[in-house]
């Protein structure tokens, strides 16, 4: 998960970082070289959507579903 820093002022969007630290840091780093330390009106953090299952694809469930099938039937059939 990334997160980016928007400042609607400067429209600009500070490149993507891995934490909220790095977030924060992003955003202190504006505010201090651009706003004088003051929060700008309009600022955002972008941060993608929570992952959901419905959004893989039907194609890769039926390969995943197959693979845990064969994987299973593959562990019974050693067992006996
Ligand atoms: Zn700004």
């Amino acid at each position: 998960m990334s997160y980016q820093y928007r400042c609607e002022q400067c429209r600009t969007t500070s490149p993507p970082v891995l934490t909220r630290s790095g977030l924060v840091e992003e955003q202190d780093k504006h505010r201090r070289l651009f706003h004088g330390g003051h929060i700008p009106d309009g600022e955002m953090v972008i941060q993608p959507e929570p992952f959901h299952y419905t959004d893989i694809p039907r194609g890769q469930w039926i390969i995943g579903s197959l693979m845990v099938l064969t994987l299973i039937v593959a562990a019974l059939y050693r067992i006996s």
